[in-house]
Protein backbone atom coordinates (compact mmCIF):
# COMPACT_ATOMS: atom_id res chain seq x y z
CA UNK A 1 0.00 0.00 0.00
CA UNK A 2 1.45 2.79 -1.33
CA UNK A 3 0.26 5.62 1.51
CA UNK A 4 0.74 3.40 4.68
CA UNK A 5 3.31 4.40 6.83
CA UNK A 6 4.19 0.50 8.19
CA UNK A 7 4.44 -0.65 4.62
CA UNK A 8 6.74 2.26 4.04
CA UNK A 9 8.85 1.09 7.57
CA UNK A 10 8.47 -2.78 5.91
CA UNK A 11 9.94 -1.39 2.62
CA UNK A 12 12.74 0.58 4.48
CA UNK A 13 11.85 3.89 3.33
CA UNK A 14 13.02 5.40 6.79
CA UNK A 15 15.61 3.35 7.81
CA UNK A 16 13.88 1.87 10.93
CA UNK A 17 15.88 -0.50 12.98
CA UNK A 18 13.78 -4.24 13.25
CA UNK A 19 14.69 -5.92 16.60
CA UNK A 20 13.01 -8.94 14.78
CA UNK A 21 12.16 -10.28 11.35
CA UNK A 22 11.39 -12.83 9.83
CA UNK A 23 9.30 -13.84 6.45
CA UNK A 24 6.25 -12.87 8.35
CA UNK A 25 6.82 -9.97 10.31
CA UNK A 26 8.92 -7.44 11.82
CA UNK A 27 9.55 -5.69 14.85
CA UNK A 28 10.15 -2.42 15.71
CA UNK A 29 10.38 0.27 18.64
CA UNK A 30 6.78 2.74 18.58
CA UNK A 31 7.81 6.16 17.98
CA UNK A 32 5.58 7.01 20.97
CA UNK A 33 6.10 4.31 23.50
CA UNK A 34 3.83 4.39 26.41
CA UNK A 35 6.26 2.18 28.34
CA UNK A 36 10.14 1.65 28.93
CA UNK A 37 9.91 -1.02 26.41
CA UNK A 38 7.17 -0.61 23.60
CA UNK A 39 7.66 -2.83 20.77
CA UNK A 40 4.92 -3.34 17.68
CA UNK A 41 4.71 -6.51 15.95
CA UNK A 42 3.69 -6.18 12.48
CA UNK A 43 2.68 -8.48 9.56
CA UNK A 44 4.87 -7.97 6.67
CA UNK A 45 1.13 -8.28 4.14
CA UNK A 46 -1.24 -5.41 4.64
CA UNK A 47 -3.85 -6.15 6.86
CA UNK A 48 -6.00 -3.04 8.17
CA UNK A 49 -7.23 -4.53 11.37
CA UNK A 50 -7.83 -7.63 13.24
CA UNK A 51 -11.07 -7.61 11.28
CA UNK A 52 -9.71 -8.59 8.17
CA UNK A 53 -7.17 -10.90 9.38
CA UNK A 54 -8.59 -14.26 8.15
CA UNK A 55 -5.36 -16.32 7.93
CA UNK A 56 -4.58 -18.46 10.93
CA UNK A 57 -1.13 -18.94 9.85
CA UNK A 58 -0.76 -15.35 9.77
CA UNK A 59 -2.53 -15.37 13.56
CA UNK A 60 0.04 -18.20 14.85
CA UNK A 61 3.19 -16.17 13.30
CA UNK A 62 1.81 -13.05 14.85
CA UNK A 63 1.86 -14.55 18.61
CA UNK A 64 5.20 -16.56 17.69
CA UNK A 65 6.67 -13.30 16.49
CA UNK A 66 5.75 -11.80 19.91
CA UNK A 67 7.13 -14.94 21.82
CA UNK A 68 10.43 -15.21 19.84
CA UNK A 69 11.27 -11.14 19.96
CA UNK A 70 10.60 -11.10 23.68
CA UNK A 71 12.83 -14.23 24.06
CA UNK A 72 15.52 -12.53 22.12
CA UNK A 73 15.25 -9.08 24.33
CA UNK A 74 15.44 -11.02 27.65
CA UNK A 75 11.19 -9.69 28.01
CA UNK A 76 9.91 -11.87 30.56
CA UNK A 77 6.81 -9.81 31.82
CA UNK A 78 5.18 -8.17 29.23
CA UNK A 79 1.67 -7.23 28.33
CA UNK A 80 -0.20 -7.01 24.61
CA UNK A 81 -3.00 -5.49 22.99
CA UNK A 82 -4.45 -4.96 19.10
CA UNK A 83 -6.27 -1.80 19.09
CA UNK A 84 -9.15 -2.79 15.74
CA UNK A 85 -10.87 0.40 14.95
CA UNK A 86 -10.57 4.05 15.52
CA UNK A 87 -13.71 4.02 18.17
CA UNK A 88 -10.96 1.83 20.48
CA UNK A 89 -7.88 3.95 19.36
CA UNK A 90 -6.20 2.30 16.31
CA UNK A 91 -4.60 5.16 14.34
CA UNK A 92 -2.37 2.86 12.13
CA UNK A 93 -4.51 0.97 9.62
CA UNK A 94 -2.37 -1.89 9.32
CA UNK A 95 -2.70 -4.64 11.74
CA UNK A 96 -0.14 -4.67 14.38
CA UNK A 97 0.45 -5.66 17.82
CA UNK A 98 1.53 -3.50 20.86
CA UNK A 99 4.08 -5.01 22.89
CA UNK A 100 4.60 -3.65 26.50
CA UNK A 101 6.60 -4.18 29.05
CA UNK A 102 8.13 -2.07 32.36
CA UNK A 103 11.82 -3.97 31.61
CA UNK A 104 14.47 -2.47 30.04
CA UNK A 105 15.83 -3.48 26.64
P1 LIG B 1 -2.62 2.24 17.06
O1 LIG B 1 -3.15 3.43 17.79
O2 LIG B 1 -2.95 0.93 17.73
O3 LIG B 1 -3.00 2.27 15.60
O4 LIG B 1 -1.06 2.34 17.18
C1 LIG B 1 -0.25 2.97 16.23
C2 LIG B 1 1.07 3.15 16.90
O5 LIG B 1 2.02 3.40 15.88
C3 LIG B 1 1.11 4.33 17.87
O6 LIG B 1 1.47 3.86 19.17
C4 LIG B 1 2.19 5.24 17.27
O7 LIG B 1 2.99 5.85 18.25
C5 LIG B 1 2.98 4.28 16.39
N1 LIG B 1 3.66 4.88 15.25
C6 LIG B 1 3.14 5.72 14.33
N2 LIG B 1 4.07 6.05 13.40
C7 LIG B 1 5.19 5.37 13.74
C8 LIG B 1 6.50 5.30 13.20
N3 LIG B 1 6.85 5.98 12.09
N4 LIG B 1 7.40 4.51 13.81
C9 LIG B 1 7.08 3.82 14.93
N5 LIG B 1 5.86 3.86 15.49
C10 LIG B 1 4.92 4.63 14.92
Amino acid sequence: MDDCIFCKIIRGDFGTEFLYENEYLVVFKDINPKAKTHLLVVPKVHVESLNELEDEKLMAELIKGVKAVTKKLGIKSYRVHINTGKEEGQEVFHLHIHVLSNSDI
